[in-house]
């Protein structure tokens, strides 16, 4: 086993509402590639004090302490400081560093102010990284048996130093472990009955770690595990064909693409064309498929028939059917999967009707009460749904749940 390894960022702005700290999710892929298990991230404001406190009991319990932030020249960048005093190393000043930092300063025409040479400090015994997109160097320190990792926090600094500076002395470290993931994404079941189906499987399987959640649109089964140099991966192997094979239909992928881009393939393989007709969604199933580049092959455009004279007029919809039905109802969404077809000459029409909410609901047709249609003209399907949810929350389940029956159509179809 490589180690344990913790990441501390540092800056007040992730502790407001608008800042998020993604550099800790790149730094814990690559930590885990390299073999390192990150058993807690910490989020710190600009105090250091506080900085302090949580590097001394990171050092109590981590093998490998990795820093982003806080290396700027400003009072606020206390990190080179905090981690000074903790490790009880004084900062002296690099010369090559000050060198450099005048030679950039002077490139661009610009006198260093003073606070800058802030900068050139580095902790006694460290080794500099070099920060090829910015100012601010990284530092590597081993300190008795434990590794603090500097990095700057602006992402692409940070990234660019980890790949070519700490990554190779990282992997050194942990030679060889590393990290496998598998996942699925689920549609049209939820979280708890995948669980029920997929728990007795893979408790059976205690070294690999599984975990279920629910994402936007999915229900997502991630499962992990740590292999040793040379070692084998069989049991991985036999859970995910075990998870596929109780799971069928229901897993759209297990390559995380999107349901759009999993339809999209199916359209391109079969070489037929499609077009859909949007009532209460009006425009995001046309923005989902055509988020997937490449989508023009296949995608002809739409209609966004919110009206029922429109879909009417556009959709060929007979007036007869909407009065007898309604606009939503499983006639209807027929109707408006065939006459989209015929109208854009598409080979598949796809189509959606429902009611989104807050107002227009009965006790016969409720809120989230929504119909989708698919047609190629010799074979026409619907399905229906009743939808959680406000407003925009069902509009976008009925623009997934759509695309899912359309996935299903193409799937079972000749
Ligand atoms: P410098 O001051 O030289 O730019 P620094 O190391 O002091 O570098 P910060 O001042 O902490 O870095 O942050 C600089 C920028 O990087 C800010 O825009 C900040 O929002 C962003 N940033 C800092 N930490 C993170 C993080 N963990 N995830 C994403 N962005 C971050």
């Amino acid at each position: 086993m490589a180690g344990i390894a913790e990441i501390i960022a540092v800056g007040s702005e992730m502790l407001t509402p608008d800042h998020l700290d993604t550099n800790s999710l790149f730094l814990t892929r690559k930590l885990n590639e390299c073999g390192f298990e990150v058993r807690l991230k910490t989020i710190v404001g600009d105090t250091e004090s506080d900085i302090a406190a949580v590097l001394r009991s990171a050092l109590v319990r981590s093998d490998v302490i990795v820093f982003s932030g806080g290396l700027g020249p400003t009072e606020d960048d206390l990190t080179r400081q905090a981690v000074s005093t903790v490790l009880g190393r004084p900062l002296e000043t690099d010369q090559a560093i000050l060198d450099a930092l005048r030679t950039r300063f002077a490139a661009r025409g610009i006198r260093m102010a003073a606070i800058n040479e802030r900068q050139a400090q580095v902790i006694q015994g460290a080794e500099v990284l070099k920060n090829p997109r910015g100012t601010a160097p990284g530092m590597w320190i081993e300190d008795r048996a434990r590794h603090v990792v500097l990095l700057p926090g602006p992402p692409r600094e940070l990234m660019t130093m980890f790949e070519s500076e700490a990554l190779p002395r990282l992997e050194k470290m942990g030679g060889g472990r590393r990290l496998i993931r598998k996942s699925f994404r689920v549609i049209g079941m939820p979280e708890s009955e995948v669980d029920a189906i997929v728990a007795p499987l893979y408790t059976a399987y205690p070294s690999i770690q599984t975990t279920i959640l629910a994402a936007a649109g999915h229900i997502a089964i991630h499962l992990t595990r740590w292999v040793e140099p040379g070692g084998e991966i069989r049991d991985l192997e036999e859970l995910t064909a075990a998870i596929q094979a109780k799971l069928g239909m229901a897993v759209f992928t297990s390559s995380e693409e999107s349901l759009e881009e999993v339809v999209g393939k199916l359209l391109r393989a079969s070489g037929r064309t499609l077009s859909v007709a949007e009532s209460c969604t009006s425009g995001i199933i046309g923005m989902r498929i055509t988020r997937v580049p490449g989508s023009s092959e296949y995608f002809l455009g739409g209609i966004l028939c919110y009206s029922n004279e429109l879909k009417m007029k556009l959709c060929g919809v007979a007036p007869e059917l909407l009065e007898r039905h309604g606009a939503v109802s499983a006639e209807t969404a027929q109707a408006l999967a065939r006459g989209v077809r015929i109208t854009t000459r598409s080979s598949i029409g796809l189509s959606m009707t429902g009611i989104a909410g807050p107002g227009g609901g009965t006790a016969e047709k409720p809120v989230g009460l929504v119909y989708a249609g698919v047609s190629d003209g010799s074979r026409t399907v619907h399905d229906s749904r009743n939808l959680p949810g406000d407003r925009e929350a069902i509009r976008e389940r009925a623009a997934l749940f759509a695309l899912a029956l359309l996935r299903e159509f193409l799937m079972s179809g000749p």
